[in-house]
């Protein structure tokens, strides 16, 4: 039997106390856990301890290269393309992904956009994608490959689980014990995964306000800055936007509907903030790989990279023309009174469109495609009363009552209009 050069319980003491952790005994601690020496018990404790102490830069980026050496790293050097990839750190209504990666793509970057699935009350993309018929989430590593080298260029698929399995294991440990929202451990957490993934260059969407991880702007400040200085340390590329999430991100909200409005953006039309978050990455990630003055507004509008996307999901055996599935039950809320629409809080309309079934409770659960929430109007609309104001979707209308009280008092209409606020409020670069 060989002889572990370290101890947990030094380890733990030493972030206890408010010390850092020399550099071996981080390593080990991370290796060790991920071997099943160290226990779970200890390994949230360590957590714990990070919670409450913090980490020093140096040991957040050995924490985050021991999670990538947990695991397999991929390599994009031979499709003779540059890869830049695009991670956001979750939100309501979020689909970007979906009309993003075609649209970078169609200058010739390659995207490989490894996705999960959603937990709570932020969405999955491949849940979102899922509703297409026949799509396909499992690639090997040779189709990904394939897919981004050919003419496609962007691939949306299933992080396989050979990607840092010490943050798998580590994350779902964060998960019940109270220790999910630690900058340090999201950091870590979030970049290990994005660096193993071999991607040259990455661009960061870190969204502030009501339905993000982070509700306050300097702390979501904190996160970005974190880890745009992970990814230039391990040599990709990194900027990152601090992106407002107060307000659900466009008029959909679920997973089928969500794919229809990624669709009307990829036709040159769709929601104005989400038009303008597709915009403002995909200049990022091509500036980043090399082609700062793109004529992405071009690309959306004259429909060339609604061509990459009808391709990018023939590939993976989906049928972009087919009818997406709708809900059998429907029930719309109206404008109790004329006046503006001054506020729509997030997390509220995540939670319900989650109870409607579009999101899970467990990961084993499965999502109802058809459900979610569309949107009338949004913040900053006047409106008369009687006006639909949103429309809860559901394959049961038993799931009504309790998506409704979560939605008791997030929305407000008023006498007068909010300020109007740029989605993209900060850019941070290394
Ligand atoms: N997403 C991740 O992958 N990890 C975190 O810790 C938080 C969000």
């Amino acid at each position: 039997m060989s002889v572990e050069p370290f101890d947990a319980i030094d380890v733990i003491r030493a972030k206890r106390d408010g010390g850092s952790v020399p550099e071996p005994a981080l390593r080990w601690m991370v290796d060790a856990y991920t071997r099943g020496y160290v226990s779970d018990a200890q390994m949230a404790s360590f957590a714990m301890a990070v919670f409450q102490r913090g980490m020093a830069r140096d040991e957040i980026r050995v924490l985050t290269d021991a999670m990538i050496a947990s695991g397999e790293r991929m390599d994009f050097a031979g499709l003779g393309k540059k890869t830049v990839d695009k991670h956001s750190t979750g939100g309501v209504g979020d689909k970007i992904t979906l009309p993003l990666a075609p649209l970078v793509a169609a200058f010739g970057v390659a995207v490989p956009q490894l996705s999960g699935r959603g937990l709570g009350h932020t969405g999955g993309t491949l849940d979102k994608l899922e509703s297409i018929p026949g799509w396909r989430a499992a690639l090997s590593n040779d189709e990904m490959f394939a897919q981004m080298q050919g003419d496609v260029g962007a691939v949306i698929c299933a992080a396989g689980s050979g990607l840092a399995p010490a943050d798998k294991k580590l994350y779902a440990l964060r998960d019940v014990t109270g220790t999910v929202e630690a900058i340090p451990l999201i950091a870590s957490s979030i970049m290990s995964k994005k660096i193993a993934e071999g991607t040259d260059a990455l661009v960061l969407d870190v969204k502030f306000g009501s339905g993000a991880f982070m509700q306050d702007i300097d702390r979501a400040r904190e996160l970005a800055e974190t880890m745009v200085a992970l990814g230039t340390d391990s040599g990709v590329a990194t900027t990152a936007l601090l992106t407002d999430m107060n307000a659900p991100l466009g008029r959909a909200i679920g997973n089928a509907n969500e794919v229809r409005e990624s669709v009307e953006i990829l036709a040159g039309a769709g929601p104005a903030d989400v038009r303008e978050l597709t915009l403002a990455l995909a200049r990022e990630m091509l500036a980043l790989a090399g082609i700062p003055d793109a004529d992405v507004e071009g690309a959306l509008d004259s429909g060339r990279a609604m061509d990459v996307w009808n391709a990018m999901i023939r590939a993976q055996d989906g049928d972009p023309l087919a009818a997406l599935p709708v809900a059998r039950e429907t029930h719309v809320v109206t404008a109790p009174t004329d006046g503006v629409v001054t506020r729509m809080d997030a997390l509220p309309f995540g939670i319900s469109a989650w109870r409607l079934g579009a999101g899970r409770a467990r990961a084993e659960d499965a999502v109802v495609h058809a459900a979610g929430i569309d949107l009338h109007a949004k913040p900053g609309d006047t409106v008369t009363a009687g006006q639909p104001l949103f429309t809860l979707s559901a394959e049961d209308e038993a799931r009504f009552p309790r998506a409704l009280d979560a939605l008791e008092g997030a929305w407000e209409i008023g006498a007068e209009a909010p300020e109007p606020a740029p989605i993209v409020r900060e850019r941070i670069t290394a």
